[in-house]
């Protein structure tokens, strides 16, 4: 029964539909699956297993209703789930039980769709690396003792590692697309607005977006259809129609046609791993062949990105995290007084990156400083923002690196937040613009470690870019490519 966990989850769900597998029989192999081997990747913060088999037996009395219908995929620890804990990686949020699901959670329920688990993830989402967790290490399947990437490195190294089928991530600044690229799997972060965010907890409101990862492009196209569209219980979702069809894309399509930007600004002279550099530039040749026209472009704001973003990002999540305060959600640690009880909680309840964080943004956001930072950001990233529009004009979607290095080791940026920071370089813009971004795998380094390759497009144009990624991903031989299985270690 093992390998069913190595298939994809479009196969997985269509084998389900025709009863060829039953539910019950493929979320148990899932489940053994993580019995045996998650002790050793980390993957998994909360298991539920009896949720699991439960809802899998009712899938197995309704097979074929619903587009997911008996397939188990697991979540980031952000999205709320009614009776499961929540506790995006803190130690504030450690015993907090959601007393009901957010929208994607409902959706994904309503097709069907088994939910194994809860998934590791960098605290309240915050890095690249997904050690800034409060609970546990994730290993990178392809290589346990460096990073699977962050913050839903939890979500990629399940993937990879065929704990779940697939899984849900959410993108801020990179985190679904990096964390893809380190564990050679596909991701998806869309448009903003395209996925209602009612119920995954907030971390930079302007900028968060959730999105569907998975073993192959088609994988992704499934659970995007599932979980996007207007959400009356979200304000910034967009009622723009979702495009069907994004799971049976069809095999082997060309590129005639189509026009893609190759971005200067992406192809440093330092900075940018030689192998990574290779092998994308490998991949346009590859898209070439298929028919796509390539386009020299420059999008000449690129160098702002990570300040603006890091000015951005901490001012609303400190304004987002001033809620947990030990009265309402969460962790509360009793003091003397009132203004005791609130220091007490959250000084003991966040980690150090995350009071990094609130520190920086407190500052840019105070009385005097507005104006210099916060507003300014602003400003700076409506111009990034017009040099898409521009290049958008000329061109269909734009390729680039989606992280400038292959996977690093464990514990060697962990002292030095500057560096670690920079691993998103290539993937903030696309979240200060609001367009979507997807990560296809295109390659190993020497190492044998996964290479990504990002594909940006128009806002809304989410089929344009995993058409592209489809024909990609069916013309090389990188999704046939899996890690071993790690070492059982018993806990
Ligand atoms: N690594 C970036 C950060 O630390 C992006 C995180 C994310 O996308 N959630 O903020």
């Amino acid at each position: 029964m093992i390998p069913a966990a190595d298939w994809t989850l479009c196969a997985l769900a269509d084998r389900l539909a025709t009863g060829e597998v039953s539910a019950v029989e493929v979320t148990r192999a899932y489940l053994d699956r993580i019995e045996a081997l998650d002790a050793a990747v980390g993957a998994y913060l909360t298991v539920d297993a009896a949720g699991a088999l439960a809802q899998a037996e009712t899938a197995d009395r309704h097979r074929g209703e619903g587009p997911l219908a008996g397939v188990p995929i697991a979540l980031k620890d952000i999205f709320l789930t009614r009776g499961l804990r929540t506790t995006c990686a803190s130690r504030i949020l450690e015993d907090f039980v959601p007393p009901y699901d957010g929208t994607v959670v409902r959706r994904l329920r309503e097709a069907g769709a088994v939910i194994l688990g809860k998934l590791n993830m960098d605290e309240f989402a915050m890095g690249s690396s997904t050690e800034n967790s409060a609970f546990r290490r994730t290993g990178n399947p392809w290589a346990l003792d460096r990073t699977p990437g962050g913050s839903s490195g939890g979500s990629s190294a399940a993937v990879a590692a065929r704990l779940c089928a697939g899984s849900l991530g959410t993108d801020t600044g990179g985190s679904i697309r990096q964390p893809a690229a380190l564990c050679g799997i596909v991701g998806l972060k869309p448009t903003y607005g395209r996925v209602s965010r009612f119920g995954v907890v907030a971390f930079a409101s302007s900028l968060d977006q959730v999105g569907p990862m998975g073993r192959t492009v088609r994988d992704v196209g499934r659970l995007l259809e599932v979980v996007a569209g207007h959400d009356p219980y979200d304000a910034t979702s967009a009622a723009v129609p979702v495009p069907g069809g994004l799971g049976e894309l069809p095999q082997g399509a060309d590129l005639r046609g189509v026009r893609l930007g190759v971005p200067r600004e992406y192809f440093p002279e330092t900075g940018l791993q030689p192998a990574v550099e290779r092998a994308v530039r490998a991949a346009i040749e590859q898209l070439r062949d298929l028919g796509a026209e390539i386009v020299d472009v420059s999008l000449p704001h690129t160098k702002y990105a990570v300040a603006t973003y890091y000015l951005v990002a901490p001012a609303e999540a400190s304004s987002n995290l001033a809620r947990y305060d030990g009265v309402r959600y969460g962790l509360r640690v009793t003091a003397d007084d009132l203004q005791g009880m609130y220091a007490e909680t959250r000084g003991q309840g966040f980690g150090a990156e995350v009071k990094r964080r609130i520190l920086l943004g407190t500052f840019a956001l105070s009385a005097g400083y507005y104006d210099a930072y916060y507003r300014k950001a602003g400003q700076v990233r409506t111009l990034i923002r017009r040099d898409f529009d521009d290049v958008f004009e000329r061109v269909d979607a734009i390729v680039t690196p989606t992280s400038p290095t292959t996977a690093f080791k464990l514990g060697e940026r962990l002292d030095d937040p500057l560096q670690m920071y920079l691993a998103d370089i290539f993937t903030l813009s696309c979240n200060l613009a609001g367009l979507p971004g997807l990560s296809v795998p295109c390659g190993f380094d020497e190492a044998d470690l996964p290479i990504g390759l990002q594909l940006l497009g128009r806002p809304f144009d989410e089929a344009g870019l995993l058409r592209i990624g489809a024909a990609y991903e069916d013309a090389t031989p990188w999704k046939a490519r899996l890690p071993g299985d790690p070492p059982e270690v018993r806990r």
